[in-house]
């Protein structure tokens, strides 16, 4: 079980609301960074062991920041994403460019910033050499296809549009060699929101086991491996969080067993988690302004999925909390929806609740990550603010609401 808490009262929320007004994405700033703390505590054993944030997941520079503040990097994909983390203060190999099907001038800005480029298929070496220019050190982004299984949300590894199969990784390597690089990275992601720790485990084994084979066939030393993101959180009360401790203790096990046993020791292990990192540590804000009562019950927000994505997406479960009434009994059953012309527009579908009132405050959790960042502007819907909740309990406004002059600026009416 997973108690959905809030970390505001509500006399403490509504005076936030009173100056920000809804809806807004608010983040809590301390739970972040204990978080944070606790996944470097459980890796202490590894040398250098580091987390490179996926930016994607929730692209703020403020959260950038306190991340890297905590020791992180970032995982970029995408031009835009490579100029957060450097305006966040993100630099050289702190930053990782997984990409896929990528464009030169996205390579060209990961080789001028210095980061770690990690190259999603053999041809893009030399796509690579041409554009941007080979660097020192390069990583392949490794897909076991049927060796392995995948999980519901990422599909099987086959079916997958990235990464290298493993003929493709060997030759990768030797010819990277022969191109004049020195230095080698290995990286997988193979799952997402995954919350069997077992999974996690037989995925290192899986990289320590090529790490070996690389330098026997190859005679070439990978100096780290990244074990990708997908670690899952619990979306819903009766889930467990993935104990990273636990899964840290398994994988030095299986470090010691397999890379120290074979003289491969120190190799360095990196992490790209973005959900697991922010994804409980946010939350929707949203106020009910309509009930409506036809061939079901729905209660209407100001916010819609231009806010979030996930439950239209993939009909993924928010956990929703109606404030002030925590301790009133769920007898009501409603479609909780936002305003989009899209009848997928729903944060809920026959979700127990308390009886709702118009006006009633709507807290819906765990969006601190692929929340924000999903947004987007069909049916002429703008994007909320983002807040920070402080350690200290005041409130930093991350981002501004979208205005229409925002919705308009790619136009120019005065030709029409
Ligand atoms: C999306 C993604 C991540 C982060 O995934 P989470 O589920 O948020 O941990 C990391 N690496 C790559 C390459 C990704 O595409």
């Amino acid at each position: 079980m997973t108690e959905k808490k809030l970390p505001f009262n509500k006399k403490q929320l509504k005076k936030i609301i009173e100056k920000y007004s809804t809806p807004f994405h608010i983040y809590d700033e301390k739970a972040i960074r204990e978080n944070a703390k606790k996944l470097a505590r459980a890796f202490s054993w590894a040398d250098n062991f580091k987390e490179y944030y996926a930016v994607k997941a929730c692209p703020n520079p403020y959260i950038l920041k306190l991340l890297k503040e905590e020791g992180f990097g970032a995982d970029c994909s995408s031009f835009p994403e490579l100029l957060l983390a450097e305006k966040a203060g993100i630099k050289g190999e702190n930053i990782m460019f997984t990409s896929n099907d990528t464009p030169a001038e996205e390579y060209k800005k990961a080789v001028e910033l210095g980061a770690i480029i990690n190259l999603d298929d053999i041809t893009h070496i030399e796509y690579l050499e041409k554009t941007a220019g080979i660097p020192d050190l390069l990583c392949f982004r490794y897909n076991p296809g049927p060796l392995r299984r995948g999980n519901a949300i990422i599909g099987q590894p086959e079916e997958a549009k990235y990464g290298l199969t493993k003929e493709q990784l060997f030759e990768a390597y030797k010819l990277s060699r022969n191109k004049g690089v020195k230095r080698f990275g290995l990286h997988t992601m193979i799952a997402s929101n995954e919350l069997n720790p077992d999974y996690f485990v037989e995925t290192a084994k899986m990289l320590f086991d090529l790490v070996i084979e690389i330098r026997n066939k190859l005679d070439i030393r990978i100096e780290f491996v990244n074990l990708g993101g997908g670690f899952g959180i619990p979306y819903k009360p009766e889930q467990e969080p993935l104990d990273m401790k636990h899964i840290a203790d398994e994988m030095k096990n299986v470090y010691e067993k397999m890379i120290k046993a074979n003289g491969l020791h120190p190799l360095k292990i990196f992490m790209e988690s973005g959900r697991m990192i922010t994804g409980p540590y946010g939350y929707l804000v949203a106020k009910v302004i309509h009930l409506k009562d036809t061939y079901k019950k729905y209660a209407g927000l100001d916010a819609c999925m231009a806010n979030l994505m996930r439950p239209a997406l993939y009909g993924a479960y928010h956990h929703i909390t109606v404030l002030g009434k925590e301790n009133q009994a769920l007898d009501h059953t409603y479609d909780v929806t936002g305003s989009l012309c899209e009848n997928n527009d729903k944060f809920a579908i026959n979700r127990s609740l308390p009886k709702i009132d118009i006006g009633d405050t709507v807290v819906i959790h765990d969006t601190g990550a692929h929340g924000y960042a999903m947004g987007f502007n069909y049916n002429g819907k703008l994007r909320s603010k983002e807040l920070l909740l402080k350690p200290d309990g005041k409130i930093e406004l991350i981002r501004r609401a979208e205005t229409v002059d925002d919705y308009f600026a790619t136009l120019d009416f005065s030709k029409i």
